[in-house]
């Protein structure tokens, strides 16, 4: 295209390096966008589009919108929000000394897992960005958020369980994005798994990226502490974390020296928790409406910092296996759940503590401001208050947290100094640094605000030196400043004046001196800009100095603040510290579901026990009405479980925990259409997925297994399973099974480890009363009719289907539904019943006194037309 002007040459080569990002282009003070970019962005983000070179016929003109620079966050956060990548292409020189096309270059590419502006971050979340390796020996994945610096890295010998773990690390995360070698991108149901259950984006990296030879030297480069995490002869973590840092900078494009901890895990250390489990446990949303409210971390979570917020989701996404570790916590937890003057102080100073994690990063990253550093001081402010009400703490961990709150003085000091109290937003204009703290800053703003004093004190002076009475020092915009002096005096006008107008009266020159003045006082605004500048960019680099020993700080107020919010549950809602260890009981004294609890209104919740062990009480099978509280009881035994081994105080009057390895759990029916499976085959696949995985230390929570299908064949398949469950020679697992297949309860005394227990109801006249109470033997009824009464299916329903119950009862109690007598005709739902409802309906709507008789009449050809059905 020989008709090109050099700048869309120039935008066409960026655009050409950067094919699968939106280039916002850097024009002035807008971020252009042209050609499909700008149809795109316009249609996604409802602006106008425009075109340039009007003066072409419209077919060949450049389509063109854009944004604001100034406010360019809130489009480039809703386009990353919509799963699009934004490279930002800006001036790299002075427009006003640019010779012809200024210089431009891409400062960075904005991705889904690489944001780091606070307007596109949720405060209380992580935002991860991952690498996954993949080849016929390892499995690795390596996890960063580069607006905290935090690294996470795990691999696996590959096998078939290899994409199993990899899915359930990657459900514990929940990256936004995911660089993937060529083999992972590959893997099957890898990408659609990412995209579809997590809608995390992904990217085919490549392998080049990802080879050994050139991510190990990337890794050892930028990490400077963690590597010794690392096993001897891993390679899988390494690649994954190579090809993920290889990504970063080349998108990034600047300092990403805060991402300096490397944290390599295994799965010995956490509880594995798949995304089935961790979703219909409810642990961070709601499975329906997806909201915090009415999940576990709701009632948990009473954190005052936005680092405890994200730390406080991360324990609960990653319960321990230690019980020395969490025996660490919960001795914390009772430090302040036993001091309340201690907690509350301590929740008033952690509401103030800013979030210095991601402060951190932002100035390092290079997109801090005056306003970041100063927060970032007065976090590290609050930090000796903090320290001073930990002192009387004697829990061990309390006592190394409070070693480890470092308020760094000397940095605190020098920013107090520096800084004024509200800094303005931007560091390009100035009015930032404290007067007192640079002297060249402090002379340049005196000649600002006294300009006119100057002045003056100058045709004072000059006045006495030249003897010249009526000379006056004046300005204007073509002539700047000068000295007028009447005709009549021009005599004395010194010789090394310069004569620059002839007025009428006057003649007007500069001297020297008002030459330097004027020049010092018209380019002291660009000085003392540019000054600050220079002084704020020195203050960043001794905040980056200090990244170590910022982020160090900032863990261990992020922990304080979930081991006090934990503490301040534990308080509120009278929960008990369990006894954790390595036995294989489950022993629990008064259970209660820590959120049903919570939402129930006009009700107390009803308290139950558990007793579960490796021997007589593996199974229990869980019998009892609809409504009765089967799912409610078996969850809250999983939740507490959970909160157990995350090192929080549970709901009970006492619990005593052996440590569950695994939680998996197949609970109600779900389609999951958009994945193509039907009810049933989300079903299967669950089951199927807890049986290859579960282990003798796991915990299984089965609700409703084989409801999905025909009756005989959803009964069999529920009986072999929980045979198999129960057997300790295959799984021999802790297993609550709720049914209701009254049939399995004849396993009891046939299967060792099986237990039948019933959550009592008791009928009163047809209504039925639940009782919430669990206890042993099987239900003797369904009470199936009465809820569905309870629920509102219609009377002439509900009689029926007492007739059929009875029915069936009566002859062969297994007889599935169906080969009972025919209804009477008289108990029969006719269309014509249908019919006569809506015309009911319509007849009671009308207003007969203001029908017209045309009306009238419509209104009875409508009703009878209804009738007919
Ligand atoms: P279904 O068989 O129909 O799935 P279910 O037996 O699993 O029913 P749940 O869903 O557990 O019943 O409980 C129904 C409702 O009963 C809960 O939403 C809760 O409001 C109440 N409930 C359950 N357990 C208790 C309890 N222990 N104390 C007080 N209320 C409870």
């Amino acid at each position: 295209m020989a008709d090109l002007t050099p700048m869309m040459q120039q935008y066409l080569d960026m655009k050409a390096r950067n094919p699968d990002s939106i280039l916002f282009f850097r024009l002035g003070d807008f971020y252009e966008m042209f050609n499909e970019d700008a149809k795109l962005v316009s249609k996604e983000l409802d602006l106008t589009l425009t075109t340039r070179d009007r003066n072409k016929p419209p077919e060949e003109r450049t389509p063109m919108c854009g944004v604001p620079y100034h406010s360019c966050d809130s489009y480039i956060a809703r386009l990353i929000a919509k799963g699009y990548k934004v490279a930002i292409c800006e001036q790299t020189e002075d427009p006003a000394l640019a010779k012809g096309l200024v210089d431009r270059d891409i400062i960075r590419v904005v991705t889904p897992g690489t944001v780091i502006a606070s307007s596109m971050l949720e405060e209380g979340k992580n935002n991860y960005i991952c690498g996954i390796y993949a080849d016929s020996a390892v499995w690795g994945l390596c996890l960063c958020d580069i607006s905290t610096g935090e690294v996470y890295a795990t691999s696996f010998p590959a096998g078939t369980e290899a994409q199993d773990h990899l899915e359930n690390e990657l459900g514990r995360f929940h990256p936004a994005e995911a660089v993937l070698s060529d083999g992972a991108y590959h893997a099957d149901g890898l990408v659609d798994f990412l995209r579809e259950r997590l809608d995390c984006s992904c990217e085919n990296g490549g392998e080049g990226r990802f080879r050994l030879g050139a991510a190990r030297p990337l890794v050892e480069k930028q990490f400077k502490t963690g590597l010794d995490t690392l096993p001897e002869g891993d390679t899988g973590a390494v690649q994954a974390a190579g090809g993920l840092l290889a990504y970063l900078y080349e998108t990034q494009k600047t300092d990403l020296s805060h991402i300096a901890n490397f944290t390599y895990y295994t799965s010995e250390q956490f509880m594995e928790l798949d995304l089935t489990a961790r979703q219909t446990l409810e642990l961070t949303a709601t499975l329906r409406s997806k909201d915090k409210k009415g999940s576990l971390l709701w009632v948990l979570d009473k954190t005052k910092t936005a680092m405890g917020g994200r730390l406080i989701r991360g324990w609960m996404e990653r319960p321990l296996l230690s019980p020395v570790q969490i025996g660490r916590r919960q001795q914390a937890v009772s430090d302040l759940v036993e001091d309340i003057i201690t907690r509350e102080e301590l929740s008033l100073t952690l509401r103030e503590v800013t979030d210095l994690e991601r402060l951190i990063g932002r100035v390092v990253y290079g997109s801090a401001g005056g306003r970041d550093l100063a927060a970032l001081a007065n976090g590290l402010g609050k930090l000796p208050r903090l320290r001073e009400l930990l002192e009387g703490c004697s829990s061990a961990l309390l006592r190394s947290l409070r070693e480890e709150l470092d308020d760094l003085p000397q940095l605190r000091d020098l920013l107090g100094r520096a800084l004024v109290d509200e800094p303005p937003f931007s560091v390009r204009e100035g009015g930032f640094i404290r007067s007192g703290y640079d002297q060249e800053v402090d002379r340049l703003r005196d000649l600002l605000d006294h300009s006119a004093e100057k002045l003056a004190e100058l045709e004072v002076r000059t006045k006495e030196q030249t003897g010249i009475k009526n000379m006056k020092v004046k300005s204007n915009k073509v002539f700047g400043y000068y000295i007028e002096v009447a005709k009549s005096q021009i005599d004395l006008v010194p010789a090394d004046w310069t004569r620059k107008q002839t007025t009428v009266n006057a003649e007007r020159y500069i001297s020297q001196e008002l030459k330097e003045l004027e020049h010092a006082i018209l380019s002291a605004e660009d000085k003392v800009t540019a000054l600050e500048y220079q002084l704020f960019c020195e203050l960043k680099e001794q905040v980056c100095a200090q990244v170590a020993r910022i982020q160090k700080s900032a863990a261990a107020v992020a922990q304080v603040d979930v081991l006090n919010s934990f503490a301040a549950v534990a308080a509120a809602n009278n929960y008990c510290m369990p006894l954790v260890d390595t036995s294989d009981v489950l022993n629990i004294q008064e259970g209660r579901h820590p959120v049903v609890e919570k939402v129930l209104k006009n009700t107390l919740f009803v308290p139950n026990d558990t007793h579960m062990d490796c021997g007589g009480d593996l199974c229990a099978i869980i019998t009892g009405p609809n409504m009765a509280g089967k799912s409610t009881y078996m969850r809250q035994v999983a939740l507490i479980v959970l909160m157990a081994q995350m090192g929080s105080f549970v709901p009970a009057k006492s619990a005593h925990i052996g440590v569950v390895d695994r939680v998996f759990t197949r609970i109600g029916a779900s389609d999951d259409l958009s994945a193509g499976q039907s009810t049933f085959m989300v079903e299967m696949t669950e089951v199927a997925a807890l049986l290859k995985n579960a282990t003798k230390k796991s915990l299984l929570i089965l609700d409703e297994i084989g409801r999905g299908t025909s009756t005989y064949d959803g009964m069999a398949i529920a009986r072999a399973v929980l045979e198999y469950c129960a057997d300790p020679r295959r799984l021999g697992a802790k297993t609550l099974f709720a049914t209701h297949y009254h049939e399995l309860t004849a396993l009891e005394g046939q299967i060792p480890g099986v237990k039948n227990y019933n959550i009592a109801a008791k009928k009163r006249g047809s209504d039925v009363i639940f009782l919430r109470k669990i206890v042993r033997g099987g239900a003797d009824q369904s009470y199936g009719v009465e809820v569905a009464k309870l629920a509102g299916v219609p009377d002439r329903v509900i009689r029926r289907a007492r007739e059929i119950l009875e029915e069936l009862e009566s002859g062969n109690g297994t007889e599935p539904v169906g080969r009972g007598q025919a209804p009477a005709a008289d108990d029969q739902i006719s269309l014509m019943d249908l019919g006569s409802q809506t015309v009911l309906k319509k007849l009671r709507l009308t207003d007969v006194n203001v029908l017209s008789p045309i009306e009238a009449l419509n209104l009875l050809a409508e009703l009878k037309q209804d009738m007919n059905g």
